[in-house]
């Protein structure tokens, strides 16, 4: 067995191309993917891969056995949805769909998995089973989670899995990732505090709230500085406050409300921020005679990329582009991401692949209204899946 180049897949270049700008010309967001599930469902079946639907409403898991007898099985995913936001590129593709638009590239991510499931269809060279993972609404709701809670990994059990994003501004086709944490967790929280108010000439009668919460929104920033361990990365920042009426400056509200995310890379920092926050608003509330209510919401988990999936990872993307062009050791990013829900039930990894800069034609940053996925790595992505399998399942070795 050896490596698949992307010059391999050039065939497919203008298929898949064509099944990627007809995403993008419409696209759906979180758990409405319902044209593009049945795009993905349909070109799987056509392939002769065994299709699963309705995980999450929209999510679909192709199936495709190796023709040589092995127990391991491994899960490749990409995501389907689309942003709630209004294309601002004018080229022939662009969004057909009022304020929505696939700005994030996963029009790009279902493309590239689609075509090394076609790749490998029609030569299962391998020991053990393939799942193609298709899921709905990766844009802040979870479709991973979701998927997890009606029954993927029953249904489908995974001995790794693994993910894919494609990064702007990084060199076209080059593949970047880190062994550990890779990506940030992202909560949200608030703490409503709560005094009499009262006039705003007499504030000895009262308990006043905005005094309480200006102290509070100062010492959010020594949790971090004070308490999270040097080393450790995390964010804290104040994103909502509101009190008062506009109209009358001369009442002090008796109510505050303050908003606002917490990042971190590993689940101890989480906690800690968790519990920190609460702690101090109500140390502060409790010294200017207020009273607080914190709340915290967990949304995505830290991306945390397994040790020996990395290093496959690292290896099908050097089979893939050449190790010259392959960071093993990126710094880590305070985005987010929900393969995280995967990681935390199964060991594999997550790898960015670069999307090239505006002078290669490129784009701008994800979630921007000009942006736009680069067909010219569809090949590559879908080299990278098929070298993938091949040295997890096939008798593809590193070199
Ligand atoms: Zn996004
Ligand atoms: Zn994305």
């Amino acid at each position: 067995m050896s490596r698949t180049t992307p010059d391999l897949l050039a065939s497919q270049q203008s298929e898949l191309t064509a099944i990627r700008r007809d995403i993008h010309r419409h696209p759906e967001t979180a758990f409405e993917e319902q044209r593009t599930s049945q795009i993905v469902a349909d070109k799987l079946t056509s392939w002769g891969i065994e299709v699963h639907r309705g995980l999450a409403t929209t999510g679909v898991v192709g199936t495709l056995k190796g023709k040589r007898a092995g127990q391991k099985t491994i899960g490749l995913r990409a995501d389907m949805d689309a942003l709630h936001l209004q294309e601002k590129n004018e080229f022939d593709y662009a969004s057909s769909v009022p304020n929505k638009m696939h700005a994030c590239g996963h029009d790009g991510h279902t493309t590239m998995l689609l075509g090394a499931a076609r790749h490998l269809a029609k030569a299962p060279d391998f020991a053990g089973t393939v799942h193609f993972i298709f899921q709905p609404a990766e844009e802040g709701l979870g479709g991973a989670r979701v998927m997890i809670e009606e029954g993927l990994f029953d249904k489908f059990n995974c001995d790794a899995v693994y993910g894919m994003h494609n990064m702007p501004g990084f060199p076209k086709g080059h593949f970047a990732i880190r062994s550990g944490a890779m990506l940030a967790s992202s909560d949200s929280w608030e703490v409503t505090f709560k005094g009499t108010g009262g006039h705003g000439a007499m504030p000895d009668r009262g308990t006043d709230p905005t005094y309480v919460a200006a102290q509070f929104i100062v010492a959010v920033q020594g949790i971090i500085g004070r308490n999270v361990v040097s080393t450790q990365a995390a964010v804290l920042s104040v994103g909502h406050i509101s009190a008062g009426t506009a109209g009358s400056p001369n009442v002090i509200p008796s109510e505050v409300l303050i908003k606002g995310t917490a990042r971190s890379f590993s689940p101890s920092v989480r906690s800690l921020l968790e519990r920190r926050l609460a702690e101090v608003a109500a140390g502060i509330a409790q010294s200017g005679g207020c009273e607080a209510v914190s709340k915290y919401f967990r949304r995505y988990p830290a991306l945390i990329n397994a040790v020996e999936q990395t290093s496959i990872a690292v290896e099908a993307a050097a089979l893939t582009v050449g190790r010259e062009n392959v960071q093993p050791n990126t710094p880590p990013i305070a985005g987010a991401e929900d393969f995280a829900y995967l990681l935390e039930k199964k060991p594999g990894a997550y790898i960015m692949i670069g999307n090239g800069g505006t002078e290669e034609g490129g784009c701008h940053n994800v979630h921007s209204p000009l942006y736009d996925f680069n067909d010219e790595i569809l090949t590559t992505g879908a080299a990278y899946w098929v070298n993938l399998v091949q040295l997890e399942l096939g008798d593809l070795i590193a070199v």
